[in-house]
């Protein structure tokens, strides 16, 4: 699983481009970031993901004289005579749509271990165990969008580049490039997003069951690479460059009968999503709300809950299981759906013994991996009809961000009742359902640290590895 720490990574692959909206100043963000601080004016802003698919432009610095180094180097890299004729450049804005995703990945297979006696002889006899190893991870595919082009690639790949992507609009388009129009639908990006995924199932082969790959919680939007579509008129007819716009990379060329620089008409318009940037405030009152990543913020000043994810399971209600002697332990929130009839006996009969409660309890925080979300799940699910709850009546400086949205925990959930009939049957099924709770809200428990472990400060049952949470203190 997507881990949140902080490291000092490389800067690779997209960032957003904005402005913000306190002194227009540019900013720049990552992917999974929605919470930042503007570092002209100290505004503290969000950003909202529009319900339409957004659109991004990738801007080109590659003019004429460099345009003609790049073709010079790849001719001579290819032991290819140098042309001297003039380029006709089409310099045009390819659209691909961009992916994001979380990917469920389960496989079975055999563990083979030889025994060995007492003495450490080998007995020439091995045991098989069967195991299903389970991991969720963010997933990224790029597909083309627009009308097939020879040489224009498919997918843009894995680009180890920083690239910048700016919100697609008239003042972000540079002269002399032409968008082309979006002809592949999303559902068919999507479709070609899931096939992609679970070929990786022909590759990595089930021991016994099935294995299965799933995509969930897809969002999708347009980003718009620029190609300079480059030819050269000469006594062999017609070669034409396909040169990546940001790299100056030469993609493919080819000798043709006709010219096609010219064939390319006007782009057409189509309405995209508007990315959104706010001023990160209190839905109520209107004051600041802290400048972290989380889904659910409670007002330091009235007290109001605001919620960046809307999700009609989610009730305004917050609860909070504390201890007057907890008042140094860090509160760590939990999701708990309350399910249907139906769903609660079968969810019953699945976890046998422990479980006594109509709730599934899931941390709304992320944890370094799946094993250690699953037997949280399992410990608070069983301990919260022991816990006495309250609401949460007024801002507590000890809450940790969830940093969990409510639909991927109901993903995660889904996952995990799939692991447990795993467990339980000594097979899977290959697949997962998100759980729908009838409703569901935030649970704050307080946690203080015991060496390696977080335990819990109420009943000090449930525990969860200190490592397994990169704000753990
Ligand atoms: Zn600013
Ligand atoms: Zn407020």
């Amino acid at each position: 699983m997507q881990t949140t720490a902080a490291t000092t990574k490389k800067k690779q692959g997209f960032y957003i481009e904005v402005g913000c909206p306190g002194c227009g100043g540019s900013l720049e963000l990552e992917d999974d970031f929605f919470v930042l601080d503007c570092n002209h004016c100290g505004s503290v802003l969000r950003v909202t993901m529009p319900a339409v698919p957004p659109a991004y432009v990738v801007h080109s610095n590659i003019d004429q004289r460099e345009l003609r180094f790049k073709i010079d180097r790849h001719l001579k890299e290819n032991n290819l005579p140098l042309t001297n004729s003039q380029l006709h450049v089409k310099r045009i804005y390819y659209p691909y749509w961009k992916i994001d995703a979380i990917v469920l990945k389960i496989r079975n297979r055999i563990d083979t271990r030889e025994i060995v006696s007492e003495d450490g002889e080998s007995q020439g006899e091995t045991v098989e165990t069967r195991k299903t190893d389970i991991t969720l991870a963010p997933y990224t595919l790029t597909v083309a969008a627009g009308d097939e082009i020879d040489g224009v690639p498919s997918s843009l790949g894995l680009r180890s580049e920083y690239l910048k992507i700016r919100p697609y609009s008239v003042d972000n388009v540079q002269d002399e490039f032409h968008a082309l129009p979006v002809i592949i639908p999303w559902e068919r990006a999507f479709d070609a997003a899931n096939s992609s995924a679970s070929s990786t199932n022909m590759i990595e082969i089930a021991a016994f069951g099935r294995n299965s790959t799933e995509l969930f919680m897809p969002r999708a939007s347009i980003v718009y690479m620029p190609i300079l579509l480059t030819e050269t008129y000469g006594s062999g007819g017609v070669t034409r460059y396909v040169v990546d716009g940001v790299t100056g990379r030469v993609l493919n060329n080819e000798q043709r009968q006709e010219r096609e620089v010219e064939r390319l008409g006007d782009p057409v318009p189509i309405e995209f999503g508007q990315l959104g940037v706010d001023f990160h405030r209190c839905g109520n009152c209107g004051v600041d709300l802290p400048p972290v990543q989380s889904y659910v913020y409670v007002c330091n000043n009235c007290f109001q809950a605001t919620y960046l994810e809307q999700n009609s399971a989610v009730t305004q209600q917050i609860l909070v299981a504390d201890d007057p002697r907890a008042e140094k332990d860090g509160l760590y929130p939990f999701w708990v759906m309350s399910l249907a009839g139906s769903d609660q006996a079968a969810i019953r009969r699945l976890f046998g013994g422990i479980y006594d409660s109509d709730s599934l309890v899931i941390p709304a925080f992320r944890m370094a991996n799946f094993e250690t979300v699953y037997r949280l799940t399992r410990r608070m699910s069983s301990a919260y009809p022991k816990l006495s709850t309250a609401e949460l009546a007024e801002f507590d400086r000890r809450a940790m961000p969830a940093t969990l949205g409510p639909t991927e925990a109901q993903v995660l959930a889904g996952v995990m009742i799939a692991r447990e009939k795993a467990a339980r049957q000594g097979k899977f099924e290959g697949s997962a359902e998100p759980v729908m709770p009838v409703s569901m809200r935030l649970l704050y428990l307080p946690f203080h640290p015991e060496s390696y472990f977080m335990v819990d400060s109420v009943i000090q049952t449930v525990t969860f590895e200190k490592n397994q949470v990169p704000s753990a203190r």
